[in-house]
């Protein structure tokens, strides 16, 4: 799945191009629930060592976000965090309901200490982030950051889809690299990780591919519960695997845009929907000791079958197998929310060609109980007319799902970081008055930034895409380079298309460099600041050789890249940075 809309990107590779609220009264109240505090804490000093203050009866997921917090400050700076003893920087983690699902509140603690409370056990961990991301590290200590305030998420569903195939990098990373990526996300706001069992790739589940996969995804869906994020399935109801019986194949469905894997099945033969039944059942009892809060059924890239009984699919054979399956999903995992994505309904070319969004209206405005949430957008930058003219049906909430890794380069990542923050704030602008949250597609880590952004667009609608980007910078490289940086990903989305590369490439890298001399050994070399120096020094090199791939700088670059995706098993392409020899 999914799969193809990156092989469609390959074959045709064009360039597209907390707020918040609180209950001190120097916080001005918008009619919203959310406010802006209006004085900030005095300026803090640099400590350290911080004593972390857990409440006594903490359960296991706040226990796990007191070491994250403890993670993130220590291998930023030289402070200490500890949970006993004495510190001149006490840090209070609580859980306190009242302020909203997932909220969180930052305030002033006893003894000019501070108080991070959540309303649950996410809004803790979003409030953890920003209170991370507020301060500073760079001071022969950690600076306590002086935001204060109450921030509450303005989506429900703020997802992240995690690719699992070419030996990208989720399937190749060390796991508790991985463990520790997706503790990061869960601070900037996510709080659901959406992965696909690939049947396509596999010979049945007994098949040693299926169960190296399920072993490795079971314990990453397993830790990211742990860490109290939410996890689901997305699964391609009409999908069968490698060695599908040949006589359920479904018939081919119109277009070159919806992907076929060679295993699309025909959900009406009465043999074929059988098998398949059989399969989710095996597949569903898998994650039973997982525990899935989200099913998300998927239409095409594969999936689909033309034959007069399932045609239209969207609107027909798509509906029938997926709504048939959510007594079986909601018998295993009673609170799990049901996703329908509508992924690829209209051609791209015309508005509602097939009626799959007539059949799908017809079907909602009968019965909508079996759904939670309808899931649309399309390959680049398309997003379905139907639903900006029409409005989602069922009057259901609307998911979106940002293709944030592969447009306009290719291999993907294979130059660095690729942030867009202009882009993503157009897309997003077309759906935010009408938008649940969404799950970016992701290949990786270089679009690290680009998750940021959708994360802080899914809490807050309003937030600029360019503030999210300085507070990235503020944490992960120092306060005193945000705004220089911002300007460097301003250059970068620029020089986005690899054939069109300006002279502002080697500004970029000018700025980049000063930024490099002058930072934190520990901000210097984290992944998240070389995959940024990489981009604007593979930028510069281009410019300069007018393209060219070649040289020791260059050569030397993807290989670093390389390392830091652990690309170096990958499939050559499109996830392999480019190689010279
Ligand atoms: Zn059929």
């Amino acid at each position: 799945m999914i799969i193809r809309k990156g092989l469609a990107l390959m074959r045709n590779d064009t360039a597209t191009g907390l707020i918040c609220l609180c209950l001190l009264s120097s916080t001005l109240l918008a009619a919203d629930g959310q406010s802006v505090t209006a004085n900030p804490s005095p300026k803090a000093e640099a400590v350290k060592s911080v004593r972390l203050a857990l409440p006594a009866n903490a359960s296991p997921v706040v226990n796990s976000i007191g070491g994250v917090f403890t993670r993130q400050v220590q291998q930023r700076c030289e402070a200490k965090v500890g949970r006993d003893g004495e510190a001149p920087l006490t840090v209070e983690l609580a859980v306190v309901a009242g302020i909203g699902a997932e909220a969180c509140r930052i305030e002033d603690g006893q003894g000019g200490g501070v108080r991070i409370s959540g309303n649950d056990e996410r809004g803790l961990l979003y409030g953890v982030g920003k209170f991370l991301r507020t301060s500073r590290y760079d001071k022969g200590g950690f600076t306590p950051g002086a935001w204060r305030g109450t921030s509450k998420p303005k989506c429900p569903v703020r997802a992240v889809y995690l690719a699992t195939h070419f030996m990208n990098y989720y399937e190749a990373a060390p796991i508790e690299e991985l463990h520790q990526y997706i503790e990061d996300l869960g601070l900037w706001g996510y709080n659901t990780i959406l992965i696909h069992f690939p049947t396509w790739q596999f010979n049945g589940l007994a098949d040693p591919a299926a169960r190296k996969w399920l072993d490795r995804f079971k314990v990453v869906l397993s830790q990211a519960h742990k860490r109290g994020l939410q996890v689901g399935l997305l699964q391609v109801p009409g999908e069968g695997y490698k060695n599908a019986p040949r006589e359920y194949l479904g018939m081919k469905v119109p277009g070159n845009f919806r992907g076929n894997f060679g295993v699309n099945l025909c959900v009406s033969k009465p043999e074929s929907h059988a098998h398949l039944r059989e399969i989710h059942d095996a597949i569903l009892d898998e994650f039973k000791d997982v525990g899935l809060d989200y099913f998300c059924f998927w239409p095409y890239d594969e999936g689909g079958c033309a034959c007069k009984d399932c045609w239209p699919w969207g609107g027909r054979g798509y509906l029938s197998i997926s709504r048939e399956m959510v007594p079986r999903i909601r018998s295993r995992f009673p609170a799990s929310k049901i996703i329908l994505s509508t992924w690829c309904f209209e051609n791209e070319d015309d508005n509602n060609p097939d009626g799959e969004w007539d059949g799908l209206t017809t079907a909602v405005n009968e019965d909508k109980s079996w759904l939670d949430y309808i899931m649309a957008d399309g390959h680049d930058d398309y997003f379905p007319k139907f639903l900006l003219d029409h409005g989602v049906p069922g009057r259901l909430g609307l998911l979106n799902f940002p293709e944030i890794s592969m447009f306009g380069m290719n291999p993907w990542g294979g130059y660095g970081a690729n942030p867009a923050p202009a882009h993503f704030e157009k897309l997003w602008g077309r759906i935010k008055h009408m938008g649940a949250g969404g799950a970016p597609y992701s290949e990786g880590v270089y679009e690290d930034l680009n998750k940021a952004i959708y994360a802080q667009f899914y809490w807050d609608p309003e937030r600029k895409a360019e503030e999210t980007v300085k507070e990235y910078a503020a944490f992960e490289f120092s306060p005193d380079w945000a705004a220089d940086i911002g300007e460097v990903v301003r250059l970068f989305e620029r020089n986005h298309n690899r054939s069109a590369i300006g002279s502002d490439a080697v500004k970029a890298f000018d700025l980049v460099a000063r930024a490099d001399a002058a930072m934190m050994p520990s901000a210097r070399s984290a992944w998240r600041w070389r995959i940024l120096y990489l981009r604007a020094l593979i930028d510069k090199e281009f410019f300069e050789r007018k393209g060219k791939r070649e040289g020791e700088t260059l050569k030397a670059a993807f290989e670093e890249l390389t390392r830091i995706y652990h690309a170096e098993n990958a499939h050559s392409m499109p996830i392999k940075p480019p190689q010279i020899r």
